[in-house]
């Protein structure tokens, strides 16, 4: 940590020194014409830097290092040398013993209703994502989504079916043989939710439920972690290290749109692809996108989906549903849900990228 601080505030230095050693740190106090500057030497984690910015004659604070030490791309090393982790693949091995891979090089396609609402339709689905899976090649990058337990705006609006929705998931992953990933709300439905499904989401609406993130961190299960409805990015990779740090670096970010200025009127949120990047410059964790929560309007999620598509995204998950018939009946974002003739379309939209190369480096 730096300290900048006005000159002839020398209580001040004094007092933040003793303060920072106080912390097992060591002050390194600089004198220039203007300004007197404290280099923190040492873990500096402990301080607060809000409260020593209300100092008298302190005219900032700013971290060198990262607040997201687990999951950072860059780390000081031991002997202060600067170190590059290696990107991370965090694999979901599905019950057909094929390991769907979350990593560079690899794009995988997660794909189901937004609601677990009966058998009949998750086999319905299932069924023909199974048909698309071999037809394309794409089986061991496909995964199954539902949700059992429904985060609401509404309380009167339909909620999941539970428990029952999690052993309706779990005879449709052993049939089909995909990795299925359900939402969890609350932590006592964490060890439910591991033992059934392969992968725990984590909605937006828990971003920064630290008790929940805790809990899914000692699970021992994949997650995949939504970007809160209005997070910047360093809170929401903040909140991604309460995960990491319980020894579970297991952690898929999902961009799924911010909140905006259009209320809704012709988009649900902001769907911000240029975070892809920054995740992938900050970061060890790969990085998909959620199309159908960002745009919450079907039209709008093929373009959305191409466009996350030409960026390097490790995948994306989409609501599907079987045809405009089940569209009618759902009790949850029918909305936004595509046709499985048009998840086809962007199934092929994805290929065909996929065969030209690409590289927008700008180093090079
Ligand atoms: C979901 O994916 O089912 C969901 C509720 O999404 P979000 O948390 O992004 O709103
Ligand atoms: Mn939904």
């Amino acid at each position: 940590m730096i300290i900048e601080i006005e000159k002839g505030f020398d209580e001040t230095v004094v007092q933040i020194q003793e303060m920072v050693k106080s912390r097992d740190c060591r002050p390194d106090v600089l004198l220039g014409d203007l300004y007197t500057v404290i280099a923190v030497e040492g873990d500096a984690t402990q301080l607060d830097a809000q409260y020593i910015e209300t100092l008298p004659g302190v005219v900032r604070t700013w971290r060198i290092s990262s607040p997201y030490k687990t999951i950072s791309r860059r780390v000081v090393g031991d002997n202060h040398q600067k170190v590059v982790r290696e990107r991370r693949s965090v694999n979901v091995p599905g019950p057909d013993g094929k390991i769907r891979r979350f990593c560079d090089g690899n794009f995988v396609f997660i794909a189901g209703p937004c609601a677990i609402e009966s058998r009949e339709q998750m086999e319905g689905i299932s069924g023909q994502l199974s048909i698309l899976a071999d037809r394309y090649g794409i089986r061991d990058r496909l995964m199954l989504r539902g949700g059992a337990y429904k985060p609401r705006t509404r309380p009167w609006d339909f909620r999941g079916l539970g428990s029952e929705g999690l052993d309706i998931i779990e005879r449709i992953r052993d049939r089909f043989g995909f990795p299925v990933v359900t939402e969890a709300m609350a932590v006592d439905q964490i060890e439910s939710i591991g033992r059934k499904a392969d992968m725990i989401q984590i909605g937006t609406r828990n971003f920064q439920n630290f008790n929940l993130l805790e809990a899914a961190g000692q699970s021992g299960k994949p997650i995949l972690y939504k970007r809160g409805i209005s997070a910047e990015l360093e809170e929401w990779l903040s909140a991604a290290e309460y995960i990491a740090l319980q020894g579970n670096k297991d952690v898929v970010l999902c961009e799924r749109g911010v909140k905006s200025t259009t209320h809704g009127d012709y988009n649900r949120s902001h769907i911000d692809l240029d975070v892809i990047l920054a995740i992938r410059n900050r970061t060890i964790l790969p990085v998909v996108v959620d199309p159908s929560h960002s745009s919450g309007f079907a039209e709008l999620v093929p373009y959305q989906f191409c466009a996350a598509s030409v960026y390097p995204s490790n995948g994306a998950m989409v609501e599907v549903i079987l045809d405009e018939t089940e569209r009618r009946s759902i009790r949850c974002d029918a909305r936004q849900a595509v046709r499985m003739s048009v998840f086809e379309k962007m199934i092929r939209f994805r290929l065909d990228i996929e065969k030209i190369p690409q590289s927008f480096d700008s180093t090079e």
